[in-house]
């Protein structure tokens, strides 16, 4: 590992000016991706500003009934949240389907949306990534494939962004509050904050330099059933092949409206306007499941082996919406 410095934050603008100030210094909270990366000398900072003692703990109710989730919450707790596990179920069945227990207790709010892809050869130092090395190359274009995007990509990545947690989020219509090094905030919906990787896939998010997260909020609950459905190569510890995150709001057999996003499939959480827009006022049933799949799906392209992915995404979202609709 490159020798680094390291402080503690001592509040929220001095930690984005101490980012600032220097070009290799990184944020550090629970570590639980960063550290990796360090160890490979994939990520190599010079200096690493502590935040993770700030005072960003809390999951606050806000005044028009939502809940604002300090940037420094667990996973573990925001799973654990009896306001989440209640009002917002897929939320907390996002997170649980993520990492081991132990990186929950570790990981932070913040981190799970800034956390970098699972792309194998981005790890492999010895093969061309343009993440990792811009302009180097895709080894993902030709090589091993099969986990990567079908919505999203470019010629110069084909990576997918790994968070089940953002996913929920995105279905929820989250938004996300940072504090800037001259100590303005900013506050945006969750969509804007990851890029499309376009020609310059190393610039992930839509966050200035020492621009930190503070906080995500949650709109008020929306109405109708909501599911988080992952398909992974095993039960446990994996990252999702396909995810679906699922909001549907029905009753007397039709259905008043739909929210769909979906992770292992693209380098942003994927919102489906499309398929949302087929449900909304049309009867339940799985003809229209069926419709909204194939209008979700209808834009999707792989690369090779993640052809797969597409049968996969349109079979998980028919059945997910199927799961939310039971019984209206
Ligand atoms: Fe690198 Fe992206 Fe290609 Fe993976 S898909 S090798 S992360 S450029």
């Amino acid at each position: 590992m490159q020798p680094f410095t390291y402080e503690r934050a001592s509040g929220l603008r001095e930690a984005a000016a101490a980012v600032a100030a220097r070009p290799d210094a990184k944020f550090i909270a629970g570590g639980t991706n960063l550290i990796d990366l360090m160890k490979l000398e994939i990520e190599r900072p010079t200096h690493l500003v502590d935040i993770s003692r700030l005072p960003l703990r809390l999951i606050d109710e806000t005044p028009e009934g939502g809940l604002r989730i300090g940037a420094q919450v667990p996973n573990s707790d925001l799973a654990a949240d009896m306001r989440v596990r209640t009002r917002y179920p897929l939320l907390s069945q996002a997170l649980l389907s993520g990492a081991s227990a132990q990186l929950r207790n570790k990981a932070s709010t913040a981190g799970n949306l800034l956390q970098r892809t699972r792309c194998p050869y981005f790890y492999c130092r010895d093969m061309p990534c343009n993440k990792r090395s811009p302009g180097s190359g895709c080894s993902a274009l030709g090589g091993f494939n099969r986990l990567h995007a079908i919505f999203g990509a470019s010629e110069a990545c084909i990576a997918v962004h790994p968070s089940d947690m953002a996913v929920a989020m995105t279905a929820l219509d989250a938004r996300v509050e940072t504090i800037q090094p001259d100590g303005r905030s900013r506050v945006f919906p969750i969509g804007d904050l990851h890029r499309l990787p376009g020609t310059t896939p190393h610039i992930e998010t839509t966050l200035a330099r020492g621009e930190m997260i503070t906080a995500v909020t949650l709109p008020p609950p929306p109405p109708g059933r909501q599911l988080y459905r992952k398909v992974r190569d095993r039960t446990s510890y994996a990252f999702a092949l396909v995810s679906v995150a699922a909001i549907v709001d029905a009753a007397s057999g039709r259905i008043r409206s739909a929210r769909i996003a979906m992770g292992g499939v693209a380098p942003k959480p994927w919102r489906s306007i499309e398929g949302e827009r087929a449900l909304g006022g049309r009867p339940a049933g799985d003809e229209i499941f069926a419709a909204a799949a194939d209008a979700a799906l209808a834009g999707a392209r792989a690369e090779g082996h993640a052809a797969f992915k597409i049968e996969l995404a349109r079979r998980t979202l028919r059945r997910t919406l199927a799961e939310t609709s039971q019984g209206v």
